[in-house]
């Protein structure tokens, strides 16, 4: 019997990628910029903005641009620029995430503040995040933007973080990295920031093999991106710059997988929350481990990676990390959550705001296979590994 790996979350092609690549071959669009860059900013706008796909389109009267970059941590970047982050500003940060939503925050010289999660998103804490701000206010600071992470997919509490931010005037730069695709009270995750960002690296739940978005409010700030992520050319007939600039932007070749994969996004959100399903009634019967779902029907998660917590007390002895062994044993894939960016030594001199909810999550969160491309076979190995494990 074949007992080849079986990976977290793998890239998934679509089919149709190579065409785009081809044509953009024969037109010799073998450049950054081109028509397929313009074809996914569309294809992307149309589907954050006006979709009729089961997750639900844009609220009315919402509306945005998009600019296909390298990557999500470049649109990170840019959408710090752009909101006036510099040195020695402070940026408040979810911690509970990857390292790339807290990295741009010290490429400009800025601190990042870290906020703990609350229990039923797993993301940015709303009562933490609003003490941290008192905090850095009283302390002589405020805080120049809100950095929320839709974690896993699940989107973060919207209209409470957004009710915080209004409140003390702090703009929200929305990393919906790993949210393409879920959305929250019918409006698509990538639409609700200041700034969003997406990104197609190959693990997400779409790929370009590498590469990221930002999405804007208006077409002046779509402008304003393209200009920084291309090297802040002056208009002149030579090549003068009264500013820095980037080199951002993402290729014609890539963006044509962008294309490819935009018509399968709805399949892979799909089969991402069936492997979610898969996993709630896998553990079912399995006292002690819970797999995280949304709090209720305002949220609707793309489940980009299906995560369990274990409760070692009440499993009888398995913990999160005898299970991962054991899966590991059995060549099947899975990670602990993010180390939470206030335990990373790299950030261990930034402020942090919270009461253990991030430790715990990193402590027993598991995250477990949930590529859209595993099959019954997959699925059933992955059943038998965890029977097995907690038989003992
Ligand atoms: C992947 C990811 C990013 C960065 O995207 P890249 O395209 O890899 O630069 C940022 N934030 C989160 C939460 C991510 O998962």
């Amino acid at each position: 019997m074949s007992n080849e790996k079986i990976w977290l979350s793998s890239p998934h092609m679509g089919g149709k990628e190579q065409e785009f690549i081809n044509e953009a071959f024969k037109q010799n669009w073998v450049a950054p910029l081109g028509p397929n860059v313009n074809g996914f900013e569309e294809d992307i706008k149309k589907y954050l903005f006006n979709d009729s796909s089961p997750s639900g389109g844009g609220r009315e009267g919402d509306s945005g641009e998009v600019v296909a970059l390298s990557s999500g941590t470049a649109a990170l970047h840019l959408a710090l620029i752009q909101l006036g982050v510099e040195r020695g500003d402070e940026v408040l940060c979810q911690s509970m995430t990857f390292a790339a939503s807290a990295n741009p925050i010290v490429y400009l010289g800025a601190i990042p503040v870290f906020i703990d999660s609350e229990e039923e998103t797993l993301n940015i804490c709303p009562e933490e995040l609003e003490r941290a701000i008192e905090d850095r206010i009283a302390k002589g600071k405020k805080p120049k933007a809100i950095i929320a992470v839709h974690l896993y997919g699940t989107p973060y509490k919207v209209d409470e973080v957004n009710q915080v931010a209004s409140t003390y005037g702090i703009p929200v730069i929305e990393d919906s990295a790993e949210a393409l695709g879920s959305s929250y009270k019918g409006q698509k995750c990538g639409s609700f920031g200041e700034f969003s960002i997406l990104s197609f690296n190959g693990n997400k739940i779409i790929t370009t093999s590498g590469g990221g978005a930002l999405v804007t409010k208006s077409q002046k700030a779509k402008e304003r991106t393209i200009f920084l992520a291309t090297q802040a050319r002056d208009a002149a007939p030579y090549y003068q710059h009264s500013e820095i600039g980037y080199n951002y932007r993402l290729s014609n070749v890539s963006a044509g997988i962008g294309r490819g994969q935009m018509l399968v996004l709805d399949d892979r959100v799909a089969a991402r929350r069936a492997m979610h399903e898969f996993y709630v009634d896998l553990f079912n019967d399995i006292e002690g481990v819970e797999v995280h779902s949304v709090p209720d029907n305002d949220y609707f998660s793309n489940h980009w990676l299906s995560v369990i917590r274990v409760n070692e007390k009440q499993t009888g002895g398995i913990n999160r990390e005898k299970l991962r062994l054991f899966l590991e044993e059995n060549n099947i894939e899975s990670r602990p959550l993010w180390k939470p960016m206030h335990m990373q030594p790299v950030f261990k001199d930034s402020p942090y705001y919270g009461k253990g909810v991030a430790e715990a999550l990193f402590e027993n969160g598991l995250c477990l296979p949930s590529g859209s491309n595993l099959s019954d076979k997959d699925r059933d190995r992955i059943s038998r590994a965890v029977m097995e494990c907690f038989k003992k």
